[in-house]
């Protein structure tokens, strides 16, 4: 058999590997095979293009190149999923999106000064790929280094609002098409290099001009494109397993975008236009009255006399590292025979998942964590809910003020419970910017500090407070 078959064989296994690894990341039971998949997966795809590349050349230096570069890669790699923190994970993804489309600029390039004498249709095609893969390539570089800024407060969150930003997108979009068909017909330098600044420019003020309760969509619709620009490129190195990696990706990427658009209820068509949600301002000056504060002490009571409680979880809880205390108090209320519940809104934190994957850490049990769909009509029969480090996912002026700029989105309605415990540490506002009515309201008691320490601080008060006989 000759390499070339044991390497497309190697990439169809593959590629099978990375669609069971998708399969199994559906699910929580199934994610740790899942992530072995693709590891495996991986492993398999680097295995086999090595052993092309070693195969293919007689020269020595794109052999010690590509160990180089592999070397310096992981190493870098393994220490920065080591060392970064689970809330910095999104700015992290986020910055490995734009490698990818940077990476698929350079290969079109590089196709482009390389065209290896094509003639006619083949050569129109190949100019195609290549002003595709750069224009996807180059949109989703600059796009995700915004998003990869915003995501680590290094830019503000609050949306770029340049006067006619949709006819901005549009022109843009145009003179792309424009000069799609001018570089198929007739490749030059200049044409490229327009289409590459387009592109530039165009993914910078895509993600520039979405605000902060958005960027879920956007993260992972950058996703996609980070997947289709793979595909592209696989198209321009005549490689089948990059075009099938980057085509999962970039199809699922899309559906996860979709479901974000459901979650946040927005416009799936306005968000790969790249234009949503964003027409409004902050409403930053309503006066909404009065917070009233509460002791730890004083929650260990309601918690004691308690019947139902519901915990909802936000990125207060990630950054304060308290879901280890949460389980505790959660596993001793149920102990008490408190009915303890979670309800996850899909985009709380800054991950999709993010709220599950730091429940599971803690040993949760599954069945207790619910989506919001299937707890949000239980609240008004609720004792008790604990709103810890949750914010934009909890605000109920989505729902209420149509001018705010996170009307429309659907949210946890905590405040129809008979209790709202808020954990936090000031009255500031949530990631989009937006101030919540719900901290003022008449059955909402303010508990200020980190997530962590006061949940610790109500675990020891409960134990003071003895159990009822029954309930
Ligand atoms: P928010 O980001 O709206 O609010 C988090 C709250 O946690 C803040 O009000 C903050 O208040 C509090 N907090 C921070 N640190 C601590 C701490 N140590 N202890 C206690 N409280 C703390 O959280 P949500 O999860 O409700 O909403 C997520 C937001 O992020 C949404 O707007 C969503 O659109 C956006 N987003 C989500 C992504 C996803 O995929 N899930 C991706 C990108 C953005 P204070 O500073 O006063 O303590």
């Amino acid at each position: 058999m000759s390499a070339v078959s044991i390497a497309v064989g190697a990439y169809l296994v593959a590629s099978l590997l990375f669609i069971l690894s998708l399969a199994g990341l559906s699910r929580h039971e199934s994610a740790r095979n899942g992530v072995s998949y693709g590891i495996a997966g991986m492993a398999l795809a680097l295995a086999a293009t090595v052993g092309l590349l070693v195969h293919d050349t007689d020269e020595t230096i794109p052999l010690v190149l590509l160990v180089v570069a592999v070397a310096v890669g992981a190493s870098i790699g393994l220490w920065w999923a080591r060392s970064v923190a689970m809330t910095g994970m999104p700015e992290l993804i986020a910055l490995l999106h734009s490698f990818v489309g940077l990476a698929a600029v350079l290969v079109g390039w590089n196709g482009y000064l390389h065209d290896e004498g094509l003639t006619g249709s083949l050569r129109q095609i190949h100019s195609a790929e290549v002003v595709i893969g750069v224009f996807i390539g180059a949109v989703t570089f600059t796009g995700s280094i915004v998003a990869n800024l915003k995501l680590s407060a290094r830019m503000k969150s609050a949306p770029l609002m340049l006067p006619g930003k949709n006819a901005i997108n549009l022109g843009a979009l145009a003179v792309f098409a424009a000069l799609t068909v001018w570089f198929t017909v007739s490749p030059n330098l200049g044409v490229l290099i327009a289409v590459t600044a387009v592109a530039l420019a165009l993914g910078w003020h895509l993600v520039a001009s979405i605000g902060g309760g958005d960027m879920p969509v956007v993260v992972s619709m950058l996703n996609s494109y980070s997947g289709w620009a793979a595909a592209a490129s696989g198209f321009l190195l005549d490689n089948n397993l990059l075009i099938v990696t980057g085509a999962l990706v970039g199809s699922s990427g899309a559906y996860l975008s979709y479901i974000m658009c459901e979650a946040m209820n927005r416009s799936f068509i306005s968000v790969i236009a790249g234009g949503f949600g964003i027409e409004v301002a902050a409403s930053g000056d309503t006066d909404y009255g009065e917070h009233h504060e509460i002791s730890a002490e004083e929650v260990a009571e309601l918690l004691a006399d308690a019947s139902s409680v519901i915990i909802t979880p936000g990125y207060g809880m990630a950054v304060a590292q308290a879901q280890y205390p949460v389980a505790e108090l959660t596993s001793k209320l149920r102990a008490r025979g408190v009915d303890v519940r979670f309800g996850i809104h899909p985009v709380a934190g800054r991950l999709p998942g993010h709220m599950n994957v730091l429940l599971a850490e803690a040993k949760v049990p599954y069945d207790v964590v619910l989506e919001m769909d299937e707890i949000n009509d239980d609240f008004p029969r609720t004792d008790v809910v604990l709103v810890i480090g949750a914010n934009d996912t909890v605000n109920p002026a989505a729902l209420e003020e149509p001018g705010s700029p996170i009307a429309g989105m659907p949210v946890l309605h905590v405040w129809e419970a008979k209790d709202v415990i808020v954990f936090k540490r000031s009255m500031a506002v949530g990631y989009a910017g937006v101030q919540n009515p719900l901290f003022f309201r008449d059955n909402t008691h303010m508990l200020f500090g980190d997530a962590k320490d006061r949940v610790e601080d109500i675990v020891r008060q409960l134990a003071d407070i003895p159990q009822q006989v029954s309930r």
